[in-house]
């Protein structure tokens, strides 16, 4: 029987479910994008804090925006929004936790109005958002508000249903505003440098081109808090939903599997108030800009690092990849050669430790995150965890060598076949013209990296143009496998 508050009293001892009264929780907090990481994250830290008995009004109504939103309104409302989340340790102990502070599911489509009710709410006093880096709608080329896209354009048309996240919010902020309702606080939980200012840029910009007035009063009176959000959180498979019931007697729809890690680092900035996420492990900090900074460059650049040489030399797992010595060896270099001297002091952190243990995360068997999943959307990726880090080190002086192996092996993998010759499904919002480009670099080795647009002005620099030239041109003639070798006798 299918998991509800009825069937969750009755699971083996083994599952923690919840000791709490999910019946007098009230939603303090409007979350847009209900995918694996929010449920693998913020709601379990809620989870946490209400089994403390605390945070019991600061409950989450789940919010869908898109089609493929259906599927999770579905599951959740059939399971009164509970879900099972397992955490798949490294030795192979899984630990399932039934979650229970997700209290309502919307689906826009099905009623905006409703929606947008439920942000004005004053009980409501978060909105927070894990909507992507593309949920954003950045115009890559200018880092504005991309004004051009149709779904905005629909959007700011007078009386028009809104569609998106930004008429959403700025319609229930508005509202808030003429009812004398203090403003909810807009959290982004995305993995994106200055998540919180780049949500107030983009959302005041939706404002200003709807009504200049609100745009000014959100501009003075909302707070956007930014965050570092980590948890390794793959889509969940058919295998897992298996496991679930198998192991543990529980059939959930949509169960989340995860690492045992989980960080959250978050700056004391709310408009009324917030669940004491302390007591649960969350740092709340003044300044969140150096934790994020080591995330981005040590985790996520990582992540680039295995993601594409890995695939190409045949691995599809994570963690398949990440055991491999020479793999383990090429991160930890890439790492400590260029991508820490990029950092600021990170208070509290022992980078040398956090390092290894990344290397450990990503080499846990069990979480069987994909390299495909790593390889996906390079262009909103590359750019903004690598190249800088390739800036910082040629204005400081410093070393590129690796980074630049690694724009090169994505380079390489954008022509769509891999080694084998077999053809690699290439997913990125660029993918067709990358591949284009990619397949070019046969007669023009720097075709790649001509793309202002993705890479800035470092094709200008020698520094990186002849180590970027000759993984390339390794890559071509040896394979991954031999470039990582070559790389490595050169001194990592
Ligand atoms: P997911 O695909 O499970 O969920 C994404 C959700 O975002 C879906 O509900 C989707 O409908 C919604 N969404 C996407 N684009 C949107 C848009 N334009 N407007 C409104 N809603 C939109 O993905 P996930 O694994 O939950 O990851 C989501 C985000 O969380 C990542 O992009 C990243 O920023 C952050 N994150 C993920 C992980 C991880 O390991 N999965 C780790 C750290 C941070």
């Amino acid at each position: 029987t299918l998991l509800s508050d009825e069937t969750v009293r009755g699971l083996g001892s083994d599952v923690a479910t919840p000791p709490y009264d999910r019946s007098a929780l009230r939603a303090g907090i409007v979350h847009i994008g209900v995918g694996g990481f929010h449920r693998a994250h913020q709601a379990m830290y809620l989870d946490r804090l209400m089994r403390e008995g605390k945070a019991l009004d600061w409950a989450i109504c789940g919010l869908g925006l898109l089609p493929g939103d259906v599927r999770m309104r579905d599951a959740l409302n059939a399971q009164d929004g509970l879900y099972t989340l397992v955490l798949k340790h490294p030795d192979g102990t899984y630990e399932p936790t039934v979650v229970g502070s997700i209290v309502e599911y919307l689906y826009g489509p099905d009623d905006p109005e409703a929606a947008i009710e439920k942000m004005a709410d004053p009980q409501v006093r978060i909105v927070s958002l894990t909507v992507t880096e593309g949920g954003y709608n950045v115009n890559p080329v200018t880092g504005e508000f991309d004004l051009g896209n149709p779904q905005v354009r629909a959007d700011l048309t007078d009386g028009a249903v809104p569609t998106t996240s930004f008429a959403y919010v700025t319609e229930a902020l508005r509202r808030r505003r003429d009812r004398g309702v203090t403003p909810f606080t807009v959290m982004s939980c995305d993995n994106i440098q200055g998540n919180g200012e780049v949500a107030h840029k983009m959302f005041a910009a939706f404002a200003r081109a709807k009504d200049p007035e609100l745009a000014a009063w959100i501009e003075g009176s909302v707070p956007f808090p930014n965050s570092m959000v980590d948890r390794i959180t793959p889509v969940t498979t058919d295998d897992d939903r298996a496991m679930v019931a198998e192991r543990f007697g529980i059939s959930d729809a949509w169960p989340v599997v995860c690492e045992p890690f989980a960080q959250w680092v978050l700056e004391d900035r709310f408009a009324d108030g917030r669940p004491p996420y302390e007591d649960v492990g969350v740092q709340v900090v003044e300044d969140v800009m150096p934790y994020e900074l080591m995330k981005l460059r040590l985790l996520n650049a990582s992540h680039q690092a295995v993601a594409y040489f890995g695939y190409l030399a045949g691995y599809r797992l994570v963690h398949d990849a990440c055991q491999d010595p020479l793999f383990a060896r090429f991160l930890l270099a890439y790492m400590d050669q260029e991508g820490t001297p990029t950092l600021r002091p990170v208070p509290g952190v022992d980078l040398t430790a956090y390092k290894h243990t990344l290397i450990e995360r990503f080499s846990n068997p069990h979480v069987r995150d994909t390299l495909a999943r790593l390889c996906a959307e390079s262009s909103d990726r590359i750019p903004k965890w690598l190249v800088p880090v390739i800036r910082e080190n040629l204005a400081a002086g410093g070393q590129v060598r690796l980074s630049a192996a690694i724009v090169a092996s994505w380079a390489r993998y954008a022509e769509g076949v891999d080694e084998a010759g077999e053809p690699i499904e290439v997913v990125d919002r660029l993918a067709e013209q990358l591949t284009a480009v990619a397949r070019t670099q046969g007669q023009d080795d720097l075709a790649f990296v001509r793309d202002r647009d993705l890479f800035g002005d470092i094709v200008d620099d020698d520094r990186f143009v002849g180590p970027y030239r000759s993984a390339l041109a390794s890559l071509h003639r040896d394979g991954a496998r031999v470039t990582l070798e070559n790389l490595d006798d050169a001194s990592m």
